[in-house]
């Protein structure tokens, strides 16, 4: 009987458990539901909606030259997905409906209708554990609680993986054409007025689907997988994988990147190669933060991982803010950062943490206002890695930077951009100074280049948020 592929955040045919599970029981009709509305309330913006789009398309490409058909029938919210599928599978006769689990709370929510809506309408419905080598669940304390520090999960992560939880399934064989016809409406992408105004960055520097993405890991572990450990913490080098929009839509899964570490490894996954080693490290913070999206779902009602720290005051500094999104607060590296992020979709981890931490601590604004802004701008934007990123910063969340530690701007900045080259690339009119100079201009010379002074001044930001944090 015809089996219903629902593609998600899972946009490729190899290695795709739902898929591989779907093509052992019988002819697959892909099916994916444009949720644009949702997307948007859920703060992505144009760069990563017309990512998704384009890597529909490539899957789409990818499926047809197995024969496999996709419809693509808009379903603005979440709530309506129940009634979208059963509409798809009572038209085409479907039985059987696979799909990729997903851990955030309003995508399990709907896919628990889902479920709900099929087991009523005797469609057998599948969810498959894809994104993550463990089920959220799987792997627990002691006592029985989902892991709220990254170093033990880790440790028990490494314990317990297994060659099969790692195995890759082949993307199918080419199955006989089905007799069906997909109507014109069904075969459209997602319309592109229906778009946030943001304008979507280049495609040219994220060419989106599966080939595209196991290209990028080919050339990094040629290239820089060796050296991860030491580079990665330079924004002006190209250190780091660059797979994070990939594996957030499922244009390449986990489980590849891991494979391709083992084959170049010894069969290793942490020891051998310190580089390798570290950048496995990576893969599973990923996995640790969609645990913790799933165990910990008060994170995804925008609640602090850390109870205490509701009762933060975060100061309203409109200006501020409109500062630090646009670039001119007057440090270097942070405004580099963020013409970066605006103007590519992507911004360096070391960058991330810098910038997140500046808005947290020095601004002491409501470390919500920038995960939006972050989400909004990033074309990798996903859920769990990003609400961690932003309560690692503002020590709001599972292994926060303890609320003392505030990064000095200009001490990271000398640091881990030691010739100001990153700084000279995103910030031209910095670019004439010596690049010692770059990193803190003298006040005449920014007001020589057009370039602000500093909107906030280390040693007392850096007080004002340690005395927020005490009253807690
Ligand atoms: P690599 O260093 O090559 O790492 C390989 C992969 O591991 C990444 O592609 C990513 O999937 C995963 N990974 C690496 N670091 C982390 C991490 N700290 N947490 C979770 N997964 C990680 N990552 C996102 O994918 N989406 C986000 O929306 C996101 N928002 C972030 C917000 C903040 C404030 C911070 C501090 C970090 C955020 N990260 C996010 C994590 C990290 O910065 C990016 O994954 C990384 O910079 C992507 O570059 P890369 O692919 O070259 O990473």
């Amino acid at each position: 009987t015809l089996q219903l592929v629902w593609f998600r955040n899972d946009l490729r045919i190899h290695d795709n458990r739902a898929l591989a599970a779907a093509a052992a029981k019988g002819p697959i009709l892909g099916v994916f539901l444009p949720s644009v509305a949702q997307w948007q309330a859920h703060g992505h913006g144009a760069s990563k909606v017309d990512f998704w789009a384009r890597g529909v398309s490539a899957l789409k490409d990818a499926l047809h030259g197995l024969n496999i058909p996709l419809v693509q029938r808009n379903t603005d919210t979440f709530d309506r997905a129940p009634e979208t599928l059963l509409a798809i599978a009572r038209e085409y006769g479907a039985q059987a409906l696979h799909f990729n689990h997903e851990y955030p709370l309003n995508e399990r929510r709907r896919d628990d209708a889902v479920l709900a809506a099929c087991a009523r309408e005797n469609i057998a419905a599948h969810g498959h554990h894809d994104a993550v080598a463990f089920a959220p669940g799987e792997l627990l304390t002691g006592k029985g609680d989902y892991y709220g520090v990254f170093t033990p999960f880790a440790k028990a992560w490494h314990r317990q993986i297994t060659a099969e939880r790692l195995a890759l399934d082949d993307a199918p064989t080419a199955q006989t054409p089905l007799d069906i016809h997909i109507g014109a409406s069904d075969d459209a992408l997602i319309a592109p007025d229906t778009q946030p105004a943001d304008t979507a960055v280049d495609p040219q520097r994220w060419p989106a689907g599966e080939d595209a993405a196991a290209d990028q890991l080919a050339r990094f572990l040629r290239f820089r997988g060796r050296y991860y450990n030491v580079q990665r913490d330079f924004p002006a080098v190209s250190g780091t994988s660059e797979l994070s929009p990939y594996l957030a839509l499922g244009m390449i899964s986990h489980r590849q990147c891991l494979q391709a570490v083992m084959s170049e490894n010894n069969g290793q996954l942490a020891e051998g190669d310190a580089g390798l080693g570290t950048w496995v490290n990576e893969l599973v913070w990923r996995e640790f933060y969609q645990h913790v999206a799933a165990g910990f779902p008060q994170v995804c009602r925008h609640q602090p991982f850390k109870d205490n720290t509701r009762a933060l005051v975060w100061r309203d500094d409109d200006a501020g803010f409109t500062a630090w999104c646009e670039g001119r607060t007057g440090y270097p590296l942070v405004d580099a950062a963020m013409r970066q992020l605006v103007a590519t979709g992507w911004m360096h981890n070391r960058l991330r943490m810098v910038t997140a931490m500046f808005l947290a601590k020095h601004l002491l604004i409501d470390w919500r206002r920038g995960e939006a802004f972050f989400m909004r701008h990033l074309i990798d934007g996903e859920f769990g890695a990003n609400n961690g990123g932003w309560q690692w910063a503002a020590s709001t969340g599972t292994d926060a930077a303890p609320y003392f530690r505030i990064f000095n701007p200009t001490t990271q900045s000398t640091r881990f951009d030691p010739d100001a080259a990153f700084i000279a690339r995103w910030l031209p009119e910095l670019a004439p100074l010596v690049p010692k100079a770059r990193h803190n201009p003298p006040a005449a010379e920014r007001s020589q280049l057009g370039y602000p002074q500093p909107i906030v001044e280390h040693k007392a930001a850096r007080q004002r948020a340690l005395d927020a944090f005490k009253a807690l």
